[in-house]
């Protein structure tokens, strides 16, 4: 009989998810953030399945000499040189679409949270209070919602949100406006749906070209009641400029789960009463966890078991 392959866990997994995989392959576990442990455990590992705390760099692929497959149970790949990795003969694999249900879930509970001031609300009943006038809403329905990046997670946002009877709209430049009007949503350019819209949600990734896409110049195209919403990455909205809008009452508020340095430690925008934040949870969910673990493991296996 051939020896099962190593298959190293460095990361948390779901331990139901780990314990199907014992038949097939010698499953050995490490703690990735342990560096000296992670150099040590690579030695022999065939399969090195990570979540967002393993690094993998130059330096652990030198180590792994029998490497070939390395899966990140997950979106981002920050933590890992695909570089490096694909120059070793080491594939590289993730799950890029296990949370983007999550994601746009958790945009629709960041706009309602904004129009009926839930965090605060909640927050002034739990200090003993009853202020129900100072917590006067708004209702989402008549409202325009405009959608920046009209991806997967834009299009799930667009239809979570049409029962609420909002206007739809969208600005993506690799997206045609036929595709855009059969999904029931409107396409125009990207000043015009900043002008237009009571919500603006940034649904892009983050590149040299969305790096700033909202900024000084765009902001100041917004109506006084916008709201924005970013739940896709730190950078694509400019912080400073968003900070002065608010600040000026040039906008009327921001839920942000994603910032430019995360924990965002020296950025105001976490203590504007107009802001509610949130710590990068949108794939923090147990479904979306659980998908990413079991899409990446099903790649392992196909990868030494065909
Ligand atoms: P996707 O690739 O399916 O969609 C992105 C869309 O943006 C594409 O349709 C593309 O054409 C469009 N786009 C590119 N440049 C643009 C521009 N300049 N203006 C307007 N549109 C532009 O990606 P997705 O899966 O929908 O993910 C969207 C974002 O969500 C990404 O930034 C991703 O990193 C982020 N995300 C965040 C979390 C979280 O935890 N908060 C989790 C998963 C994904």
């Amino acid at each position: 009989t051939t020896p099962r392959p190593v298959l190293l866990i460095s990361d948390p997994l779901p331990a139901r998810l780990t314990a199907e995989l014992h038949g097939d392959f010698d499953v050995r576990q490490c703690r990735g953030a342990d560096r000296a442990a992670l150099l040590d455990a690579v030695r022999d590992a065939e399969a090195l399945v990570i979540r967002s705390a393993t690094k993998v760099d130059q330096e652990v692929l030198d180590r792994a000499p029998r490497l070939r497959i390395v899966a990140r149970a997950g979106v981002g790949l920050d933590n890992v040189d695909v570089e490096a990795a694909t120059r070793a003969g080491v594939m590289v694999v993730n799950a890029p679409v296990s949370n983007i249900t999550s994601v746009a879930e958790l945009t629709v509970g960041l706009i309602l949270s904004m129009f009926r001031n839930l965090p605060a609300a909640a927050a002034s009943v739990r200090a003993g209070e009853w202020r129900r006038a100072d917590f006067q809403g708004s209702e989402l329905s008549g409202k325009s919602v405009g959608i920046v990046g009209f991806g997967r997670i834009g299009q799930l946002v667009a239809e979570r949100l049409a029962p609420f009877e909002v206007e739809l709209l969208t600005h993506d430049p690799f997206v045609t406006p036929e595709f855009a009007y059969a999904h029931g949503v409107a396409w125009l350019p990207l000043d015009e749906l900043v002008a237009t819209a009571d919500v603006l949600t940034i649904h892009v990734p983050r590149t040299p070209a969305t790096t700033g896409l909202i900024g000084e110049r765009e902001l100041a195209l917004a109506k006084p009641t916008m709201r924005l919403v970013n739940t896709a990455r730190g950078g694509i909205v400019d912080e400073a400029a968003l900070a002065r809008a608010l600040a000026e009452d040039r906008i009327a508020g921001a839920a942000l789960d994603v910032f430019a340095t995360e924990p965002p430690v020296h950025s105001p925008l976490p203590h504007l009463d107009s802001v509610v934040c949130t710590p990068h949870i949108g794939a923090g969910t147990a479904e979306a966890q659980d998908r990413a673990a079991s899409t990446v493991l099903d790649a392992v296996r196909g990868a030494f078991l065909g």
